[in-house]
């Protein structure tokens, strides 16, 4: 299955709490968007694998995203080596995405930044014709470099190089990350468990400070953040949101 969009999380709710603005506003244009969680988030504090399963299906049919798939590495002891790049390779030749959002590069978990590298990795290996890989049904890949690779700003404030406008929908993303009922604050679930940094109404408080802060910046009510190590290019300045600031 072709997508235009793959979004790759390290942590089921990684993509919602970061880049699901923008991978909604992609699908309301018709584009094809999918998401890969690296891991099954096993070492989470409250929730079990079989709740984070559910929740990560419920959030992806509100992004209406057409696949999601958990690659199963280990939460907290994954590398970024060569086993872990082949089966990132073999995900990515099989979506051939333009462009991938990933994890941030350098953040509070050390999970994300280890993702963020091993994603890089992995788009521009993907891109080598030597290096060999076959699909599930054993047959040959055909190599596949995405366009692209976005890194979503995540706990830790980074300065980004493009913001995208998710006002229309900020709404639905704000849905997604709440269907996380066992990790966030959502007062009609009352889930009981220990609290952790993520789990208390500051935290969402600040999901929703750190998008109005970014929308600011450039004239709109809420924006997502993303640090591209290659050049952003445009075609023309259409692309550019004419907003006096
Ligand atoms: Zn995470």
């Amino acid at each position: 299955m072709k997508l235009d969009l793959l979004a790759i999380g390290v942590h089921p709710d990684d993509v919602e709490l970061s880049c699901s603005g923008t991978i909604i506003n992609e699908v309301k244009r018709g584009k094809k968007a999918g998401i890969i969680d690296l891991t099954q988030g096993e070492l989470g504090t409250r929730g079990t694998i079989q709740t984070r399963y559910a929740e990560a299906a419920k959030a992806a049919e509100i992004l209406g995203v057409s696949v999601r798939e958990n690659l199963k590495m280990r939460d907290g002891f994954f590398r970024n080596d060569e086993e872990h790049q082949l089966q990132l390779i073999q995900a990515i030749r099989t979506y051939q995405p333009e462009v991938v959002l990933a994890n941030a590069l350098q953040d509070r978990h050390p999970d994300h930044g280890r993702a963020g590298h091993l994603i890089a990795t992995a788009c521009f290996l993907s891109g080598l014709a030597k290096i060999e890989t076959k699909d599930k049904n054993g047959q040959p890949q055909a190599k596949w470099r995405p366009k692209y690779i976005l890194h979503y700003l995540q706990d830790w404030y980074h300065e980004p190089d493009l913001l995208i406008d998710i006002s229309d929908v900020f709404e639905q993303r704000m849905e997604a990350v709440k269907a996380y009922t066992t990790q966030f604050f959502n007062q009609e679930s009352g889930h009981e468990g220990p609290q952790t940094y993520i789990s208390t109404p500051d935290f969402l408080d600040s999901v929703v400070g750190r998008a109005r802060m970014m929308g600011k910046r450039i004239g709109v009510k809420y924006a997502e953040g993303f640090i591209s190590e290659k050049k952003i290019g445009i075609r023309n300045l259409d692309a550019l949101l004419l907003v006096e600031t």
